[in-house]
C-alpha cells in the first residue's frame, strides 16, 4: 500500500533522514516502519518571512505496522491508486508512407519520439543543422559574426528550445508532462527534474538530451533530415499531396505534422496564401530587464539569501493595467542566465534569456512584457507577424544596424530620459549594447502600461527599481502572433492530412507543453492509421545539403 504525504515544511538545512521523521510523525508510525521513500516534490516555500522546503512524499509501511485509521482524515494524506497502463491500439486507416514531422523543437521531437516508439518510423525534416553545427553557429553570431538565417537560436536540432534557460515547469496536470520528464531524465537530465516543483536543466544539458533523442529515433527506423526546409505544400481537392522541400524535390505525404515554431513567418505566409484556416491572436511585447542576482536573492529570500540549499532566486509579477486593459507581466524568468542576440531574420533584432545548468552568470533575467491583440493590427491573420516584424525592425535600426542590442538603464526608463552610457553595466548580451530610449523604440501606449507595471511592482518590492538593472530590447517573440485551425482529430479544419502542432501553430507555451501537443498529435495519428507500409522516401537526396546522422 503506497501513501502520499503532502505539505511537509522542512528547514533548508534539513537532511532525507529528517524529511522521513516528519512523514513517520504525520503517519504517526516510527520512522523504522517506512519503507520505499521517495521524494515527489520539492519547492521552495519563501511566502512568510521563513524559507522553507516543501515536500510531497511517497511511502510504503512494513507489514509489521498499521496505519492508523485517523490518518487518512488528514488532507494531506491520501492512499496512491495505481491506474492501470492505457494501451494505445493502431487505427485502420491505410497509411502508405510513415509520417513526416516538419520541424524538430519540442513538438516535432516528442511527437517523432512517440511515433518511433510505437513503431511508426517517422521521418523528421529540420531546416536548421544538428545542435553540434548549430551551437558553433550561434556562437560564431554572438561573437559579431553573420548571423546564419536557417541554424541559429531559434531554428535547428531541438527548436528553440535548445538555446533556452530549460525550465522545465508545465500548468497542466497532464499524464504526459510525467512521461516528457522521464523522457528527458532517461535521455540525460538529471532525475531531480522528475519531482522538482520548478524543473531546470540549462541550455548545456538540453543539447545533450535532444542529441540522444534523436540517435533513438533513428534507432527506432525513423529518420531525421537536417538542411531540409518545407518550401511549398501541393494541396489536391483539401488534400495535402506533396510537400516541397528546399525547393527542390517533391515527397509525398500520408500525415505530416507541422510543428515548425512561432518564428517559421515564411511558412505562415505560405499557408495563408494557399488558404490554410488560421486566426490571428494575442501574445505580448516589452524588453528583457536584468538585475544582479544577489538583488533578488535578496528581495525573495531576504536573510536566508545565499544559502547553498536554495540557489538563485526567480520571481514573478502581473500588472493589470485599469486605463487600456492591457496586463503586464514577468516571463521566461533565468535567474543566474544572460541575454541572448536571438534574431532569425536579417534586418531584424530580438533578445530572449537563457541559462546553462549551472545558473551562475551572477546576473538574473526575464522578460518584462505586455499584452497586445488582435485589435492592434485590425484582427488581420498575419497582422500580429508584421507588428513583430516592424518592431525587430525598429530595435535592430536603434541598436546600430549590427545586432548590438538597444539598451537602457531602469532608473531611466522609470526618468523617462535615455541612457547616455552604458560603459561597465551588468548587461550579458552580446555582440554588444548601443544606449537607447525604450520610450522610443516601443509604441507609446506599450511602454505606459510597461511603465506602470514597473511602478507598481517597485511599491511591493522596492528592489526591483535597482539601480544597476538595466532593459535591453526587444522581446516579441513570447508566443504565436496565429493560429492554425485544427478540429478534435488534431487535423487542420481545411486541409486534411495536415496536423498542426506545437507553440508555431498556437497550441503550446514553452518547452514541455509544446513537446505534450507532439505526443497528443502523435496518438492522434497512431489511433487513426495502421502502422505505414513503408518508410517515407525522399528520393532526391541531393537537394537536401546535410545526409541523415547517426
Ligand atoms: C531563448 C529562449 C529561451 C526559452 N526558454 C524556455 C524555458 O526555459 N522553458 C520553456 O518551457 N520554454 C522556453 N522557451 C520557449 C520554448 O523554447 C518553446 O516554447 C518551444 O521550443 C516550442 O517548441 P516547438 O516545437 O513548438 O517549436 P520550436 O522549438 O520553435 O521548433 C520549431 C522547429 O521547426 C523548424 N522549422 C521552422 N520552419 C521550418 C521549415 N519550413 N522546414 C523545416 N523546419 C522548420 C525550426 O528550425 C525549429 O527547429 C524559450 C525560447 C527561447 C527562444
Amino acid at each position: 500500500m503506497k501513501i502520499r504525504i503532502r505539505g511537509l515544511r522542512l528547514g533548508l538545512d534539513s537532511t532525507e533522514a529528517d524529511i522521513k521523521a516528519e512523514a513517520a510523525k504525520t503517519l504517526m508510525v516510527q520512522p523504522k516502519f517506512i519503507q520505499n521513500f521517495h521524494i515527489v516534490k520539492k519547492a521552495v516555500d519563501a511566502r512568510r518571512k521563513k524559507v522553507y522546503f516543501s515536500y510531497s512524499v511517497e511511502v510504503e509501511l512494513s507489514n509489521a505496522v498499521m496505519l492508523p485509521k485517523n490518518v487518512l482524515n488528514n488532507i494531506d494524506v491520501s492512499l496512491v491508486k495505481s491506474e492501470p497502463e492505457q494501451v494505445l491500439t493502431p487505427g485502420s486507416v491505410k497509411m502508405p508512407w510513415s509520417p513526416l514531422i516538419i520541424g524538430m523543437g519540442p513538438s516535432g521531437l516528442f511527437c517523432a519520439l512517440f511515433l518511433a516508439r510505437h513503431g511508426y518510423r517517422p521521418v523528421v525534416i529540420e531546416q536548421g543543422m544538428d545542435v553540434d553545427t548549430r551551437e558553433q553557429k550561434v556562437e560564431a553570431f554572438w561573437n559579431g559574426g553573420k548571423l546564419d538565417v536557417l541554424s541559429n537560436t531559434q531554428f535547428g536540432e531541438g527548436g528553440a528550445g535548445s538555446f533556452s534557460d530549460g525550465k522545465l515547469t508545465a500548468r497542466s496536470n497532464d499524464a504526459r508532462v510525467e512521461y516528457v520528464l522521464r523522457a528527458l531524465a532517461d535521455f540525460g537530465a538529471p532525475e531531480e527534474i522528475t519531482w522538482l516543483k520548478k524543473p531546470h536543466v540549462g541550455t548545456d544539458v538540453i543539447r545533450q538530451v535532444v542529441k540522444a533523442i534523436r540517435k533513438e529515433i533513428i534507432r527506432l527506423g525513423g529518420e531525421v533530415w537536417f538542411g531540409a526546409q518545407l518550401t511549398d505544400i501541393d494541396i489536391q481537392q483539401g488534400v495535402l499531396r506533396r510537400v516541397e522541400i528546399n525547393g527542390q524535390t517533391q515527397v509525398e505525404v500520408s500525415a505530416a505534422v507541422l510543428a515548425v515554431g512561432h518564428s517559421a513567418r515564411n511558412v505562415y505566409r505560405m499557408l495563408h496564401q494557399k488558404g490554410v484556416t488560421m486566426t490571428p491572436k494575442a501574445f505580448a511585447v516589452g524588453v528583457r530587464l536584468e538585475h544582479p542576482q544577489e538583488v533578488i536573492d535578496y528581495m525573495q529570500y531576504g536573510e536566508f539569501a545565499g544559502h547553498p540549499a536554495l540557489g538563485p532566486a526567480d520571481y514573478n509579477f502581473t500588472y493589470q493595467d485599469r486605463a487600456t486593459g492591457r496586463s503586464a507581466y514577468t516571463f521566461c524568468m533565468c535567474p543566474g542566465g544572460r541575454v541572448i542576440a536571438a534574431a532569425s531574420e536579417e534586418g531584424l533584432l530580438a533578445v530572449n534569456g537563457m541559462s546553462y545548468a549551472k545558473r551562475d552568470s551572477g546576473v538574473a533575467n526575464s522578460a518584462v512584457v505586455v499584452t497586445v491583440t488582435p485589435d492592434d493590427w485590425d484582427d488581420e491573420v498575419l497582422g500580429g507577424v508584421d507588428y513583430q516584424e516592424e518592431l525587430e525592425e525598429k530595435a535592430f535600426v536603434a541598436g546600430g544596424s549590427n545586432y548590438h542590442a538597444p539598451a537602457q538603464y531602469l532608473k531611466d526608463f522609470m526618468e523617462r530620459d535615455a541612457s547616455s552610457s552604458l560603459e561597465g553595466c551588468i548587461a550579458t548580451y552580446r555582440p554588444g549594447l548601443t544606449p537607447a530610449n525604450m520610450w522610443k523604440l516601443l509604441p507609446k501606449e506599450i511602454a505606459e502600461v510597461l511603465y506602470r507595471g514597473l511602478q507598481s511592482w517597485g511599491k511591493k518590492a522596492p528592489e526591483f527599481l535597482d539601480e544597476d538593472a538595466v532593459m535591453t530590447g526587444i522581446e516579441t517573440r513570447t508566443s504565436a502572433p496565429l493560429r492554425i485551425q485544427r478540429d478534435a482529430e488534431r487535423v487542420s479544419v481545411n486541409l486534411r492530412r495536415l496536423y498542426p502542432c506545437g507553440e508555431g501553430a498556437g497550441y503550446a507555451g514553452g518547452i514541455v507543453s509544446a513537446a505534450v501537443d507532439g505526443i497528443k498529435t502523435a496518438e492522434k495519428i497512431i489511433s487513426t492509421y495502421a502502422r505505414p507500409d513503408k518508410r517515407l522516401e525522399i528520393q532526391d537526396k541531393n537537394a537536401i545539403q546535410a545526409s541523415t546522422l547517426k
